[in-house]
Parts: C-alpha cells; sequence; structure tokens
C-alpha cells in the first residue's frame, strides 16, 4: 500500500502526487476512471497527425511567475497567443469586445463618436464586466452595454450555461470583460503558451518517478477498503464523494464534435457563435498545435445539461444557489479527517490550469507539509 492515495490525474492530483513524491519521498497511488492521465487537459495525436486537446481548446495562461516557474520543469514551451472572433450579423468582429470590434460593427462615424465617449469615461485598457457597463451612470454607455450584452453574451450564456448572465455569478462572464482599447488577444496575461509537445506528454512528465504509481480505468468508488491509503487526495465531484447526500450539486456539460477537414484555415484559433447556432465555438486545432500537411481538424463544442454516469461534469455553475449546497459538502469534508479536497470539481471552483495548479500547491504548503 502506498503512503498516499490520488484520486484523478489532472493538474490538481498530478502536482501533488509530484510534490509528494519528490519533495517528502513519500509513496502515492494515483488513479484515474478515465483511460488516460491529465484530465481535462488531456491531448492526442488524431488520424491526420494533429495534436488535438480532447475536451476543448486549453490555452496556458497566467500572471503568476511562480506557476510558469512551475511548469518549466515539466515541458517546453511554445509561445502562443490565442485569438477569437465572434461571428456577429455576418461579421467576424474581435472578442474580447474592444474598439475594433465596435469599429467592425458599427459605422464609422457612430463608431468614433462611441469610442470618444468611452475614452472620456475609462482609463487606457480598461476591462469593464458587461454586467456593470449595463449599469453605467451616462445613458449612452448603458446603452453600449446593451448591445455588447446582446449581441455577445445574452444567446452565448444561455446556451452554454442554460441560464442569463444575471442568473450567474457576475464573476463568469467578467471573465471575458469589454476592453477599452484595441488589445486583440484572448487573454491579457503576461505568460502565454503551450507544452510543446503537448498536455499529455507534459502530464507524463510530472509522474514519472519511482515513487509513483498510476492506474487508469479506475473509480475510487469502486475500491475496497483494503486498497485505500493512511492519506487521501480527491480531486472528483465533491457531491458524488459524499453519494449525494445534500442532493446533487449542478454541472454543465459539453458535447465536443471533431471534423478534419481540408483547405483554408478559420481566420482565428477559435470563433464563438454567440447566435442562435445550437454551438457556442469552433476551435481550430491546427492554429493552435501546428499543421501537418494540408489537413485541418475543428473542434465543435455544443452545450448540454449534466447527467451523473452520462456525460462529464465538465463546468461547475457559479451562483448564490450552488455556493449555499457546495458549503454544505465543504463543511463535511473539512470532518473527514485524512482525506483533503482539492480540485475543480472537488472545490466547484470555476478554475483555470494556473489556478488548479495554485491550489494543489497551497494545499500542499500549507498543510501537507506541516501535516496538517
Ligand atoms: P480535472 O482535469 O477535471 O481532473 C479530475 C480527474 O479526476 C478527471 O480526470 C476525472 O476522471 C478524475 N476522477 C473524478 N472522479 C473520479 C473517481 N471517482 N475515480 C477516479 N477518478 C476520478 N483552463 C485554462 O487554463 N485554459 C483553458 O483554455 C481552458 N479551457 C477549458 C475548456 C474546457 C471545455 C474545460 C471543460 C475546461 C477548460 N479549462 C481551461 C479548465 C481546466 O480544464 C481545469 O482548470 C483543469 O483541468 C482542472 O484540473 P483538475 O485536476 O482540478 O480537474
Ligand atoms: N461569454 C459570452 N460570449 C463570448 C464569450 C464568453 O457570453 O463570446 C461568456 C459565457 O457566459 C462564457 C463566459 O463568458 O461561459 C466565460 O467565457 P470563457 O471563454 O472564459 O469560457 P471557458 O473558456 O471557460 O468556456
Amino acid at each position: 500500500m502506498a503512503d498516499w492515495l490520488i484520486v484523478g490525474a489532472g493538474f490538481t492530483g498530478a502536482t501533488l502526487a509530484e510534490r509528494i513524491a519528490k519533495r517528502l519521498g513519500q509513496s502515492v497511488h494515483i488513479l484515474d476512471q478515465r483511460p488516460h492521465l491529465g484530465g481535462n487537459a488531456y491531448d492526442y495525436l488524431n488520424s491526420a497527425g494533429i495534436r488535438v486537446h480532447k475536451y476543448g481548446p486549453h490555452l496556458f495562461h497566467t500572471n503568476s511567475k511562480k506557476i510558469w516557474d512551475y511548469v518549466q520543469a515539466f515541458s517546453k514551451w511554445t509561445p502562443y497567443t490565442h485569438h477569437v472572433l465572434a461571428k456577429i450579423d455576418q461579421n467576424l468582429a474581435p472578442v474580447p469586445f474592444n474598439f475594433n470590434t465596435i469599429e467592425a460593427l458599427l459605422p464609422a462615424s457612430q463608431a468614433q463618436a462611441l469610442i470618444a465617449r468611452l475614452e472620456t469615461h475609462f482609463p487606457k485598457d480598461a476591462r469593464i464586466a458587461v454586467l456593470s457597463l449595463r449599469q453605467h451612470e451616462d445613458a449612452q454607455l448603458r446603452a453600449f452595454g446593451d448591445f455588447v450584452y446582446e449581441k455577445l453574451f445574452a444567446h452565448y450564456t444561455m446556451k452554454q450555461w442554460g441560464l442569463s448572465p444575471d442568473e450567474l455569478a457576475a464573476s463568469v462572464t467578467a471573465r471575458v470583460p469589454v476592453l477599452m482599447g484595441r488589445d486583440n488577444r484572448y487573454f491579457q496575461d503576461r505568460y502565454q503558451a503551450l507544452p510543446a509537445d503537448g498536455y499529455t506528454s507534459m502530464f507524463e512528465n510530472m509522474l514519472r518517478h519511482p515513487k509513483i504509481k498510476l492506474s487508469l480505468n479506475v473509480d475510487y468508488h469502486s475500491l475496497a477498503k483494503s486498497e485505500l491509503a493512511p492519506k487521501i487526495i480527491y480531486t472528483g465531484p465533491i457531491d458524488r464523494y459524499f453519494d449525494y447526500c445534500f442532493g446533487p450539486l449542478p454541472y454543465r456539460s459539453l458535447n465536443f464534435v471533431e471534423e478534419i477537414t481540408t483547405g483554408a484555415p478559420q481566420a482565428a484559433g477559435t470563433i464563438n457563435y454567440p447566435g442562435k447556432e445550437p454551438f457556442t465555438r469552433v476551435t481550430e486545432m491546427t492554429l493552435l498545435t501546428g499543421a501537418v500537411g494540408d489537413r485541418l481538424t475543428r473542434i465543435r463544442e455544443f452545450p448540454q445539461a449534466h447527467l451523473p454516469g452520462v456525460n462529464e461534469p465538465y463546468y461547475p455553475i457559479p451562483r448564490a444557489e450552488t455556493a449555499a449546497l457546495y458549503q454544505k459538502y465543504a463543511a463535511l469534508a473539512r470532518k473527514t479527517k485524512g482525506t483533503y479536497f482539492c480540485g475543480r470539481l472537488a472545490n466547484y471552483r470555476y478554475y483555470n490550469m494556473d489556478q488548479a495548479i495554485a491550489a494543489a500547491l497551497t494545499l500542499f504548503q500549507r498543510r501537507i507539509l506541516r501535516g496538517g
């Protein structure tokens, strides 16, 4: 039996496994119910030889030098700046919504007047959440907020979540702010890159250690008591761990449809569809991970309700009701001695990859290293 059992071989589990093995010299058995490691960041070469992110596009971006330095140990990194266009009224316009987007959608004189007004009210490159723009004291800026909301956020959000922006925590739509400038990059973070040989290879490097054993296709809940370890880290859905005793936490799922094609690549890494189409976005993997011959691979994302046991719980749904339900489970988790709960599903937090790594490193430094 290993010193530690880690449930889930995504970023959270892999970070903790390698820290425990390397820093503490203790043995780790890490398992995943899926047939591969990497969690939602898993990638593979498809039949056209193109590296595809199986669970949708994964762009690594962070402002944290600590996290950027940490990931250097496991991969070489290729600088990659993600660009997104949205199909709005037959135009392809940059996202986040910025001055270039305004010019792409409005007649020149109207666009210039609006940009001038925005420049008098906001500092250059300010990041303003669309929901707060809709509340602005200036009526013309409120009208602009309504325009952005209708064109970019209302339908996309309803498709993605089955809820309107107002029914979600404001932080959800604030992830893609209105930018008061001309920066067309999807992320403004200081470090933006993709692992040169893919995420799967990076995970293999993280877990390559004599004290780490990886088992795939194993569901934690099917293990016998004798197969458990004295200390456990659980990175799966927290409600499932406690047998849904307070009722299921809602998650949102997606269906990813991969299309291999030829011809010209689409005009940006991702094109968002904030209109009536049943899908939200299409990503040209070739523009992210490199071309092979003349073949292209696109991933189209169709949002759907999450049904436990039927599809994957990709997104926690941030809103007041779910936060209250999560807190009930978190209180039980705090009382579960010898088991740590960490990660996007176990903490029910809308973490990006860098945030998942940061939470895992914090757990390691503040509690595991101190034996707490
Ligand atoms: P996960 O990756 O979900 O790993 C948890 C693992 O636990 C899974 O492999 C699961 O199979 C396993 N597990 C669960 N229950 C059990 C059980 N009972 N027994 C055994 N194993 C179990 N982040 C970014 O920074 N940039 C992006 O561009 C980005 N794009 C994304 C796009 C999509 C469509 C999605 C869904 C997420 C995206 N993310 C992105 C977020 C990123 O995927 C997460 O931050 C990261 O994967 C979290 O890692 P984790 O280890 O906490 O969870
Ligand atoms: N969003 C939107 N229109 C867009 C892009 C984003 O309405 O063109 C909203 C939507 O609610 C989405 C959220 O902003 O879920 C966060 O977008 P992000 O691209 O960060 O989502 P993720 O990559 O995590 O799926």
